[in-house]
């Protein structure tokens, strides 16, 4: 089947809720991905990030094609040795926690929420949001996140607050005696790329610390590595007492976690929660294979080193449009100002793959194993459609 095809299959019988572009993608290697077509595409957002071990990565290959011909799917009243290896070392590289296993951030993020307003206890079920964030569209989730999203889909949960991102002030003003927690993403991603001041994060923290409040890290986008660390919230300084996961956690399959310190994970006690395929065998093998990768291939050194050389090409540049630069590692966003034009369209003509958020910052995300002159032409063809 030719892209029109398969655009026309799509349209016919997929639910419309994605606004697609008219191209049926095929095959990926790396950085690299054809179309049903044949026409060939560097991509530098990989999947909004969750093929950030570069499409059809080797290792992940390999352990989903060992794990599915070994064990797929015995649900969760037994235990299998990939979901132990995969939260081993998510923990060996965070805090002292345990894992939920689920397929998506929205699902992690209802996991946290359902756990803070446990542990707050009765009369306690208010959780501070902030404007311009980004959970997930699941219910719980949903009323996390800004209003704009939520239209149509009234009444959200009771309790959210939302404060200004940043705004330490504010946020001490919002807690009151009914709240339970706060979840803030340590880099906001939809929102436009916010990197916040390290003083915010430690503020939150020690907020959550007198208050008796469940600090959640939404790293759905930051983690793992993406930002140059493994999770983004060791910038600041700060540990959170719940961190949620999802995309590059399994390297393109889903894999999505709601890490919790103990004391908190022992209130999940059978019953209060579940996912029937939740660190199902396949899945969990994919996202372990992640994990290692990155501790093998020192994926952390190659987030900062590339993320320096994007700013430096683009600082070389030199691009009256480019008011600002933001992000850590491969996490990247580029403020335009005036935004050109069908931006991502005349990427796409000549065979790049960018994203554009908040209708003027053009975010970069690409595969953190993108070789250096794959990376560059990629580059070049940015910067061309730039000029
Ligand atoms: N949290 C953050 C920070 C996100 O950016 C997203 C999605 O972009 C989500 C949660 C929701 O993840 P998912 O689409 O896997 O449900």
């Amino acid at each position: 089947m030719n892209n029109q095809q398969i655009v026309n299959g799509t349209k016919q019988y997929l639910i419309g809720n994605y606004g697609r572009l008219p191209v049926a993608m095929v095959r990926g290697s790396g950085a690299t991905l054809w179309d049903a077509d044949g026409k060939e595409y560097i991509d530098l957002f990989a999947g909004f990030g969750a093929g950030g071990l570069g499409h059809c990565h080797r290792k992940v290959v390999q352990a989903i094609r060992d794990q599915a011909a070994e064990l797929m799917c015995v649900g969760n009243l037994f235990t299998w040795p990939s979901q132990v290896e995969l939260a081993e070392r998510i923990v060996r590289h965070s805090f002292d926690s345990r894992a939920f296993f689920c397929h998506s951030g929205a699902e992690a993020n209802e996991a946290a929420l359902k756990l803070a307003r446990l542990a707050a206890g009765e009369g306690r079920y208010k959780i501070i949001s902030f404007h311009n964030c980004f959970h997930g569209r699941t219910m719980g989730a949903l009323s996390l996140t800004p209003e704009k999203y939520q239209k149509g889909f009234e009444p959200m949960l009771a309790g959210n607050v939302k404060c200004d991102y940043g705004d330490l002030d504010g946020v001490a003003k919002a807690i009151d005696a009914e709240t339970a927690g706060v979840i803030v993403e340590p880099i906001q991603g939809e929102g436009g790329v916010h990197v916040p001041e390290a003083a915010f994060l430690q503020g939150l923290r020690k907020l959550c610390d007198q208050h008796n409040l469940t600090l959640i890290c939404d790293e759905v986008w930051t983690a793992p590595a993406r930002t140059g660390q493994w999770f983004a919230y060791q910038h600041f300084g700060i540990e959170p007492d719940i961190m949620t996961l999802g995309k590059l956690a399994g390297g393109g399959v889903p894999v999505a976690a709601c890490m919790a310190k103990p004391a908190l994970a022992d209130k999940l006690v059978p019953g209060t929660h579940g996912c029937t395929l939740g660190g199902n065998p396949v899945c969990a093998a994919a996202g372990a294979a992640v994990f290692k990768t990155i501790e093998e291939d020192n994926l952390l050194q190659a987030a900062i080193d590339k993320g320096q050389h994007i700013r430096q090409r683009l600082a070389d540049a030199k691009l009256p449009a480019v008011k600002d630069i933001r992000g850590h590692g491969l996490m990247l966003g580029i403020e335009l100002d005036p935004m050109p034009e069908n931006l991502l369209t005349a990427c796409m003509d000549k065979g790049l793959l960018i994203n554009v958020t908040q209708g003027n910052v053009v975010r970069l995300a690409p595969p953190l194993t993108i070789v250096p002159d794959v990376l560059d032409k990629g580059l070049d063809t940015l910067i061309a459609c730039l000029r």
